[in-house]
């Protein structure tokens, strides 16, 4: 019995069988018409109150570390560019943090052969 696919996951894009009508009759939560797991419809409720500024990025994060994030490279690319502005920050403060001490070093070094051997360094 192959169950005919009729919905595709807003957050990874995966097509699945949902009957809209069982779900309103039961009115459940209807994350079935929006997304093949419950974990992926969590998902998608953070990205939403993301972005429709309801949270802010600390409380976005906080939500996503209790979902699982497995196969977020082939996520829908509405849903992966939210995910990417929602870790932009971090990204961006740890390639900083990383930069600086090598940087303060490169300095360092300059300043002191430049002290020994000022005729040499000069170029
Ligand atoms: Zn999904």
């Amino acid at each position: 019995m192959a169950k005919e696919i009729n919905h595709w996951c807003v957050v990874c894009g995966k097509g699945y069988h949902a009957c809209d009508t069982c779900d309103e009759i039961k009115s459940f939560t209807p994350w079935r018409a929006l997304t093949d797991t419950p974990e992926h419809y969590k998902l998608f409720l953070v990205l939403k109150q993301f972005n429709n500024k309801l949270i802010d990025k600390d409380e976005a994060k906080a939500m996503l570390a209790n979902i699982d994030l497995t196969g977020r490279e082939s996520f829908k690319e509405s849903a992966k560019n939210v995910l990417d502005e929602i870790f932009k920050d971090e990204l961006v403060a740890r390639k900083t943090s990383k930069k600086k001490p090598v940087k303060t070093e490169d300095v360092e070094v300059e300043v002191e052969s430049t002290k020994s051997e000022e005729s040499d360094t000069e170029e």
